[in-house]
């Protein structure tokens, strides 16, 4: 049996979870939260053993000062678990690494060089890489024998086309400071376009699909045989659709002109645009059930967050219709894409002459890991699919580790 470790550490947690990649099943998940802050704790889940069965999960309080004692604790609760016992089918270690910039454009086994290079772009992504490089550092320690690979989050958009990539600024910005398109939930998008394929029964190569990622951080990428050639964010998350608490497309004037006017820092309109705006700048609630439930019950705020919402789907569903030229299939996935029929409804309304239509039953009753929803007549396939980015992390790091041999 082989089975691959994944692990996403953030700054204060370390999310783990544990495949066995001949079944291509999960055999445990879980996460250790609130790292050095006082009150940690182990959340362990076991998958049910079979369909009808319920999962089991347990959660012990344990003071985690740091991640290394963090990664400590995964390794002591992995080997209670009989699958993984000592480890010894343990081929790979995966991580998520959020910004490959363009020194990675697919996963990497870890060396310290690679380390060295990922530690060099931590201007581009300052939140997050120190917790990525910590949890790869920790990660080393705990498994020494294991080759460790970083899957990055961009490295699917580093085939997007200059004229894709690049912003109409001068060339300075980009040469000297790497300002361009970089693209995020590169795993998910791989992921749900190589589903997609699998599920229409069509080469990869052969199928163009458009991908709407609709979680709380929300992106499109127009996915042209398999590869990324367009996707809605940019240099960071901000760009694109309207999402849980970011604003997405905006006119870059309106921070100069607030700047001048209000006299808000820069860092404090980093928080606005990031942390208080999209759906939560709009009617005070960035949860989509949330939002649709006020909206429900009258709320002209909550209304406005929807159609908007709706609306920036729409217009990006156009102009990735027209980057492709032919558009085969259309995909729904992560929160709101793989839950909200509604959402899904009124993205798709009026698309007929785009060859986009959607049956309100079959969308009603989609079931996961995947389905279709559009009309019998409606020339571009709509679906609907359940991402897993932890599953795609495994495999790219059993591809990148199989070469050695293990
Ligand atoms: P994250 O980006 O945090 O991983 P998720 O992919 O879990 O986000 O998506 C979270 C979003 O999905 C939230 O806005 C939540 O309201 C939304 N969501 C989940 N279930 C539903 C549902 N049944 N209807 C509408 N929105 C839903």
């Amino acid at each position: 049996m082989k089975q691959i470790l994944v692990l996403n550490s953030g700054s204060s947690s370390i999310k783990y979870e544990l495949f066995d990649m001949d079944a291509g099943r999960a055999l445990e998940s879980g996460l250790v939260e609130r790292i050095g802050e006082g009150e940690s704790c182990l959340k362990q889940t076991l998958p049910a053993s079979t369909p009808k069965s319920p999962s089991q999960s347990r959660s012990i309080d344990v003071a985690v000062p740091d991640h290394r004692q963090g990664m400590d604790l995964i390794r002591r609760a992995l080997s209670e678990n009989a699958s993984f016992a000592g480890g010894e089918h343990l081929v790979g270690i995966g991580h998520r690494a959020v910004h490959g910039g363009e020194t990675f454009s697919g996963p990497t086994l870890i060396d310290d060089h690679v380390l060295q290079a990922i530690q060099a772009l931590v201007p581009l992504a300052p939140l997050h890489h120190p917790a990525n490089l910590i949890g790869m550092e920790v990660a080393r320690s705990a498994f020494p024998d294991v080759p460790q690979v970083a899957v990055f989050d961009t490295a699917y958009h580093q085939t997007l086309p200059p004229y894709a990539y690049r912003y109409a600024v001068p060339q300075d910005w980009y040469q000297r400071y790497g300002l361009r398109r970089y693209g995020f939930h590169g795993t998910s998008h791989a992921y749900v376009a190589k589903q997609v394929a699998r599920h229409l029964g069509r080469p990869l190569t052969d199928v163009n699909t458009v991908v709407f990622h609709l979680g709380n951080g929300a992106s499109v990428t127009a996915i042209r045989g398999g590869i990324s050639v367009d996707t809605s964010m940019g240099l960071t998350p901000l760009e694109g659709l309207v999402m849980g608490t970011r604003c997405g497309d905006l006119d870059p004037a309106i921070l100069i002109q607030m700047g001048k006017q209000s006299g808000i820092s820069l860092d404090q309109m980093d928080g606005v645009l990031n942390k208080q705006s999209g759906l939560k700048g709009l009617c005070g609630a960035n949860d989509m059930r949330e939002v649709l439930a006020r909206e429900a019950a009258g709320d002209q705020a909550a209304a406005l967050a929807v159609e908007m919402f709706v609306y920036r789907i729409k217009k990006y569903m156009g102009a990735y219709h027209a980057v492709l030229g032919r558009l085969d299939a259309v995909a729904f996935t992560a929160g709101i894409g793989e839950h909200s029929a509604e959402i899904r409804a009124r993205s798709c309304s009026n698309l007929g002459s785009f060859g986009i239509a959607i049956d309100p039953a079959l969308n009603a009753a989609v079931e996961p890991p995947i389905g279709e929803i559009q009309t019998a007549d409606s020339r571009v396939k709509v679906l609907v699919v359940s991402t897993d980015e932890e599953f795609e992390i495994a495999e790219q790091t059993l591809a990148c580790v199989q070469p050695a041999g293990r």
